[in-house]
Order: C-alpha cells, then structure tokens, then sequence
C-alpha cells in the first residue's frame, strides 16, 4: 500500500515536471537554431548547452575539414528532445530536408541528430553519399562510438570521436576499409564480463568444495545410520520455507535497491547467497538430527559438540548458521547440568541410558510416557547399595506443549484442543467442544463449548490500478541537398 502511494506520488510529480518542462525542452523544427545563420563555417546546433563550447569549436572544425574533401556536408544538431509526436527518424528526415543539408546536385549531406532526453540519436545521409556512408556502417560507428560515450553521459566526447572517425573514413582512399580499422571491434558478452563470469565460476567451485566438505563431517558424525527419515518431511518443510522467503526477500531487496541479481557484475553474490542459504540449511538440518540418534544426554553433547567444531570452519560461508549454533550453545549448557549428581549424591553413579533406554527398573511407565512425549528426562543416579536410587526430573523439549493430569499426575495432559459438534455453515454458526485429554490414562477434561463463526464468502475485488505512463517528449545556408531517407539510428 505504501510503495503503491509513493508509486502514485512519483508518477504526479514526474508528470508534474515533464509538463512544466515540455516547452522548454521539445523542439520543433523551427525552433532548433540553423548554425548558417552565423556563417559558413558552422555546423553545429546546440540550443540546450548540452556540448561546452570547446567541443562545438572542436566539432565545426571536423565538419569544415570534412566539407574540404568535396564530399560529405555535415551538420550535427545536440538538443533535449524534439517534439513529442514525432519519432527520431521522421523529424531527423525532416529537419534535414528543411535545411537542405549537402549540395544540390550531389547530395552528400550528412546530418547527425542527438535527443539527450529520449537517448536517440539518428544519422540521415543524402541520396548521393549513401554508398560512401552505408547505413551499416552509420550504424557500426553509432553503436561503437556514440552510444558507450552517451552511457557514461559523455556526449561531445562520443560526437567529437564519431565525427573523427567520419573524417578519417572519408579522408582515405578506401574509406569503407579504413572505418573497420577506426571504430573500436564490439567486444562479446564473454570479454565484456570475462571478471564477473570468473569470480561467478570461482564462487560456483568453492560452494561445490564447501558442500563437499561438509558432506565429509555428516558422515564423520553419522553414529547409527537407523531412522534417518525421521522428522525428514519437517526438515524438508523448513528448509523449503527458509528458501522461500529467503528468495522472496532476495527478490525484494533487490528490486528495492534496483539490483538486478543475474547481471554478471552480481551473479557471484546471487550465487553465494542462494548456496549460503542452502549450506545453512543442511547443516541445520543434519545438527538436529544428531539428537535422534542419541538416548543418552552425555554422548549426545559429546556428538553435538564434534559436530559444531568441525562445522564451525563453514560459518563464514553459511553465516546464519551463527543463529543456529548460538541456541545449541545454551542448549549444551542447560543439559551439561543434568551430568552433574545431585546435591549430597556425589559418590552416585548416573546410569548410561543409551544402555537402559527405558531406565527399568527404576522409572515407572508415567514417567517413561512423559520421556516418549518429551516432556520430560529423567536421570537416573545409584550408589553403591541396591536401594541407593535417585531420580532427578529435567524439563524436555516439549514441557510447554503439556501440563499435569489432574487424575494420574503425570505431565501428560495435551494443550486444549477443539472437538467439532455442528458444523459452521454460511448460513449458520457451529459448535464445538474445547478439551484436554491425557496421553498416558486417557483422562479427559471437557472445557466447555465454544460458537464456531458462520461462514463468510470471499468476494474476490480485483483491484485495478492504472499507471498512467508519462511519455516526456519533446528534435550561411546548406546546399540545398535532399535526402532518400538513408542513414541509421539507434539507442542509449
Ligand atoms: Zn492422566
């Protein structure tokens, strides 16, 4: 809602300034100054200031060396924009047959129109050079030298350098050849990114290596290889969920900062953050599973704990793992407590229960419930005399999910749960019974009723928003030249 504001708020400003600027900025044909008009020696048009007066200087000067071979008049015009109606082509034709750019009968004028504001540039040759100036190779020296040169903003140097090429192409006897040598070769996806592509490449092996890595210390602290599945689906679950957000808010940040994730120059973090995320999650997955495979509280941590030193030289390339780690830390420490005999039982011995899963004979089948359940673990301590026993209750993972059972006083009673009576319906509400119920003697508490709200049907709204885009336009004597409408344009 509040981007959707600001989207709209940009959008009224932004028309705001396009039409209080339309008139400043568009040309018509008329408006754009002749540079005869201050002598034969110009060829340059820049109302809007947009080249410093060293380039205009720079520029006539090529434009008059050019003229002395005989063969090309050419004039250059730098505006804002033109008038908004017109495309660049058609006012560029338009503009250059107003003028009469070239000589009459040989028609070889040349004219080059610039439109900052629109990022066009149009070149229109006269009917008698465009074998001398093909439109191809307008367009090579277009592509090649004025629009790298307009990218960075920098546009009397990218005319200046087209203008030279022009000048040196037509100065030689083999002009067409000549221009392949002057304008610089297009450089190909690979050679423009080779960096990117090497440091992608390089993220893409050391992420494969880590993983490989890690690999290695799974199996390291893989103990028993039995119910691996366990609580498999809920791990798939989760990790499916961490990467969807994370490529959600990836997206999002993203599209907020304006980064485009798979451009090469940031295709190497996109990579190392969506392979971070799936180390993390892996090492995750595989820290928790260490609890299934141990009964006793003190080879579990001993197990944890190998797992974490090893794990710890991934922490810089999977750094969410920290979150993970730092609650396995204050895990161990609550659980290191139970190792410790109980205050005046020093001398007694606590019973491994990797070896006495079941603590028999000394929990009873309540308490061996509540260990099921998780709600609680027992330890077990014994001296040296057979009725020497001591038996210390420690809260389990799952202590919050149950409370006692007032009939077996076990904490074995489940968190009030819902029993549907009547169904709700759109028309009429329902019933349900809220309860609890024991797990280990079925005890079960009713909590009374409760109303289940009537249905509601969903009207779907569609809401449309129309974004209206705002389209900001705005384009001596020569020798009375014509054109056929040759030349080529192009795009910034
Ligand atoms: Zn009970």
């Amino acid at each position: 809602m509040m981007m959707l504001r600001i989207k709209i708020l940009s959008i009224i400003i932004l028309s705001f300034v396009s039409f209080t600027t339309i008139s400043a900025r568009q040309h018509s044909i008329s408006s754009i100054p002749d540079p005869k008009k201050q002598g034969q020696d110009y060829f340059v048009s820049n109302p809007d200031g947009i080249l410093s007066s060293s380039e205009v200087a720079e520029l006539n000067q090529i434009a008059k060396q050019i003229e002395a071979t005989g063969k090309v008049e050419f004039a250059i015009v730098v505006i804002n924009d033109f008038t908004q109606e017109d495309d660049d082509f058609t006012f560029a034709y338009a503009l250059f047959n107003a003028w009469g750019i070239g000589k009459k009968d040989a028609d070889n004028g040349l004219l080059l129109l610039v439109a900052k504001d629109r990022r066009r540039y149009r070149f229109i040759t006269g009917s008698g050079i465009e074998g001398l100036l093909p439109d191809i190779k307008l367009k090579q020296i277009g592509e090649r030298v004025l629009v790298p040169a307009f990218k960075e903003g920098n546009y009397g140097e990218g005319i200046v350098n087209a203008a030279s090429v022009i000048e040196k192409t037509l100065g030689s006897p083999d002009g067409i050849a000549e221009l392949n040598t002057l304008i610089p070769r297009e450089k190909t996806f690979i050679e423009k990114n080779s960096d990117h592509l090497l440091a992608t490449l390089a993220t893409i092996l050391a992420y494969f290596g880590l993983f490989k890595l890690f690999k290695r210390f799974k199996t390291d602290a893989q103990t028993s290889p039995k119910k691996k599945n366990d609580g498999l689906e809920k791990n798939v679950m989760i990790g499916c969920g961490i990467i969807f957000f994370g490529i959600f808010f990836g997206v999002f940040a993203a599209s907020l900062f304006q980064i485009n994730i798979i451009e090469p120059k940031n295709l190497p973090w996109t990579i190392a953050a969506v392979a971070s995320l799936f180390l993390t999650i892996q090492i995750n997955t595989r820290r928790r599973a260490i609890k299934k495979e141990h009964t006793d509280v003190s080879s579990y941590l001993a197990a944890v704990k190998s797992y974490l030193a090893k794990t710890a030289l991934l922490v810089p390339f999977a750094p969410l793992t920290i979150i993970g780690i730092l609650k396995q830390y204050f895990k161990n420490r609550s659980l290191s407590k139970q190792l410790v005999a109980p205050e005046g039982f020093q001398h007694y011995q606590r019973i491994d229960r990797s070896l006495n899963k079941d603590g028999k004979p000394f929990l009873n089948s309540g308490q061996i419930k509540e260990e099921r359940l998780e709600v609680r673990t027992y330890q077990i301590w014994k001296g040296s005399k057979a009725d020497e026993v001591q038996i210390v209750a420690w809260p389990g993972e799952k202590s919050a999910d149950f409370s006692e059972c007032e009939k077996c006083h076990f904490s074995t009673m489940t968190q009030p749960k819902l029993k549907t009576i009547t169904q709700a319906t759109y028309s009429s509400a329902g019933q349900a019974e809220r309860y609890q119920s024991c797990e280990f003697c079925n005890n079960r508490v009713s909590l009374g009723l409760v109303v289940l709200a009537k249905l509601v049907r969903t009207t779907s709204s569609g809401s449309s928003s129309s974004s209206s885009s705002s389209s900001s336009s705005s384009s001596g004597s020569w020798g009375g030249g014509r054109s056929s409408g040759g030349g080529a344009g192009g795009s910034w």
